[in-house]
């Protein structure tokens, strides 16, 4: 038998390793601004066209190539950076495996200029799927540019694999991001199709976080610093009022490099646990100077995920500077449910000229002594919420209504839009609740008024209670009477099959009917059915909306969308009864404060805000 074995040639070998470095328009971008900074470059000038399909191109001030270099510079495992691998333990620049270029040139049109400070010529290079296409001298200025055009000609394949425009443009930014925070001192621009998108100046970390996201969130940050010899951690958290539910302004740098340590995200998140709805993440922007032989970078091909030889000493520092750091914020007894005495929740932040007349509806029809209580909208398990329904927990956490001291007291019946009060019913005896413009419920509290966003509060008892049945699996499914269709494009049908299994769980009974097209025959009791279709679709959209990689969100992400989706709305008239038990059951939820996308859904109007307004 002949011999079968023989050596890849050299653009075959270049186009796998492009596969593991290069896998959309944004690597390219990273390698290459990486490199520019490792040589020493002072400004970056990206420029990308149609999200980096047809070209990327990035020019630095850096310290350029000799002519051989430049040549030299393609080639596989040809790297200035490490010479034995005793280097490999000590490396402190951002590539070294010097595969990046060679990489890049084998899956695209690459056009590099080049000129060292000390060279009177540069040198111009073309190189097309690893093929040199010509060298030649030029004239330009010392530091190097970069053309990469036509990203993936010759590898089809992943070239279909790219998402839309606005998505890879956006794994572009996050990799400025990336850099650009790790590096404040020197200075980015990004253009995309001719428009900026970034132009950073150089300077210090707070200014740059402000730079790209803008002065609400660089007012709320403070500084945190910890120094000892295993590691110096420096930066800024956010203040947990501006934390939001997606990911986005969590940055880990070590020695100068982005990094993803979800062990020490963690440390963060406990830090903040007892101030921030669980669903939150804070801002924060952290850098751990260590000795770069007490870390091994080289664990992920791509290079983020990197490991600690200290980690649990280390997590102790970060946690330890964070607590330090929340403390110079004041926030932690304002929203401390444990807390005794009158709680601090923000003041309404409206001018007081926001603030309309409280709007009285009479109901002619009203008869006090009918006991119909459905008439104005079906109680859509306001008041099952499987813990605790506890009325009484709302008035513990924020001082019992005092009927005496209110205005609303007894007359409040006819001013009250609610229409059928029952005085007969216990539970409303000694409740004062007005619902104004079919949005707020007010109620008088120990402190003050308290004002409920209605449908925010909807959203957070049944955001909890799809949690619950989520998470135990437990869903009660009621079938129904006249099934419904949904139908759904290739791309979506796949997405909503990934959501399917979760909704089946919590009660729906949903199953395919041929391609793309699927059929609702249960939904869960809670839910209102009539509208079962509107609600799988909404939520459908909003999921992916939200859709982003972190996978284990997917069961909170579900439960917010259908939350959103199938809560009431604004504008519904409420009787009193559920406006009753809507307060309820928000206050036995574990957060009743926010809503699941961490809005507000309570404010109170202090007596002396009141007091204030009337002098
Ligand atoms: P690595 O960065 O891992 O060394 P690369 O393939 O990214 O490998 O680059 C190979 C070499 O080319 C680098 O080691 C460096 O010497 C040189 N080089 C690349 N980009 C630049 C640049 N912008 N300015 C100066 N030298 C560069
Ligand atoms: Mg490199």
């Amino acid at each position: 038998m002949s011999d079968i074995i023989h050596l890849l040639s050299d653009s075959v070998a270049n186009q796998i390793a492009a596969g593991e470095v290069i896998q959309r328009p944004a690597s390219v971008v990273k390698e290459l601004v990486e490199n520019a900074i490792d040589a020493g470059a002072t400004k970056i000038l990206i420029h990308v066209k149609d999200a980096g399909r047809t070209l990327i191109q990035v020019s630095d001030n850096g310290k350029g190539m000799s002519p051989t270099d430049a040549r030299m510079a393609f080639e596989r495992h040809a790297t200035s950076k490490i010479n034995d691998a005793g280097d490999l333990f000590s490396i402190r620049t951002m590539g070294f495996r010097g595969e990046a270029l060679a990489s890049i040139a084998s899956v695209a049109d690459v056009e590099m200029k080049t000129k060292s400070e000390n060279d009177e010529i540069g040198t111009f290079i073309h190189i097309s799927g690893s093929e040199l296409i010509s060298q030649e001298a030029t004239a330009t200025t010392s530091g190097t540019t970069f053309c990469v055009k036509n990203l993936f000609y010759n590898v089809p394949a992943r070239r279909k694999f790219l998402k839309t425009n606005a998505t890879e443009i956006r794994h572009i930014m996050n990799e400025i991001q990336r850099v650009a925070l790790a590096n404040p001192s020197i200075s980015f621009s990004l253009y995309h199709n001719d428009s900026p998108i970034y132009d950073l100046p150089a300077d210090n970390l707070k200014k740059r976080i402000v730079h790209i996201f803008g002065n609400s969130i660089g007012n709320n940050l403070v500084p945190i610093e910890v120094e000892t010899s295993i590691a110096h951690i420096k930066g800024f958290i956010g203040d947990p009022k501006m934390s939001r539910r997606s990911f986005g302004e969590q940055f880990f740098f070590v020695n100068g490099r982005y990094m993803k340590h979800p062990f020490f995200h963690k440390a963060i998140m406990q830090g903040y646990e007892k101030i921030m709805p669980r669903e939150l993440v804070p801002a924060y922007f952290i850098n751990f100077t260590v000795e770069a032989s007490s870390i091994d970078i080289n664990i992920h091909p791509t290079k983020t995920e990197i490991k600690f030889e200290n980690e649990s000493a280390v997590w102790q520092l970060l946690q330890a500077a964070v607590r330090e750091g929340l403390g110079k914020f004041n926030v932690i007894p304002s929203i401390d449910f444990d807390q005794e005495g009158s709680i601090d929740i923000p003041l309404l932040t409206k001018s007081p000229h926001d603030i309309s007349m409280p709007q009285v509806r009479i109901d002619p029809t009203y008869n006090p002594f009918q006991h119909d209580k459905s008439v104005q909208v079906s109680s859509r398990g306001f008041s099952n919420h499987p813990e605790k329904t506890d009325a009484e927990n709302w008035e513990k956490l924020y001082g019992e209504p005092r009927q005496n001291e209110t205005p609303f007291a007894d007359t409040e019946n006819e001013q009250s839009s609610f229409l059928s009060h029952d005085e007969n019913t216990p539970v409303e005896s000694g409740r004062n609740l007005l619902q104004i413009k079919n949005k707020y419920i007010l109620t008088p509290v120990k402190s003050g008024l308290m004002v409920i966003d209605q449908r925010r509060a909807h959203q957070r008892i049944l955001f909890e209670q799809f949690m619950v049945t989520l998470t135990n699996e437990e869903g009660y499914c009621q079938q129904l009477l006249f099934p419904q269709t949904i139908e759904l494009n290739h791309a979506d049908a796949v997405l909503f099959e990934t959501m399917m299994p979760d909704l089946n769980a919590i009660g729906f009974d949903i199953r395919e009917f041929g391609p793309g097209t699927y059929i609702i025959n249960g939904t869960p009791g809670f839910i209102d059915d009539t509208n079962v279709k509107h609600i799988i679709e909404t939520a459908f959209a909003q999921y992916k909306e939200s859709n982003g990689n972190i996978k284990d969100e997917t069961k909170e992400k579900l439960a917010t969308s259908l939350a959103i989706a199938s809560s009431i709305s604004y504008g519904q008239t409420l009787t009193s009864e559920e406006a009753g038990s809507l307060i309820d059951s928000l206050f036995a939820c574990q957060t009743p404060n926010y809503s699941p996308t961490g809005k507000p859904v309570i404010e109170i109007i202090k007596l002396d805000e009141m007091e204030k307004r009337f002098k």
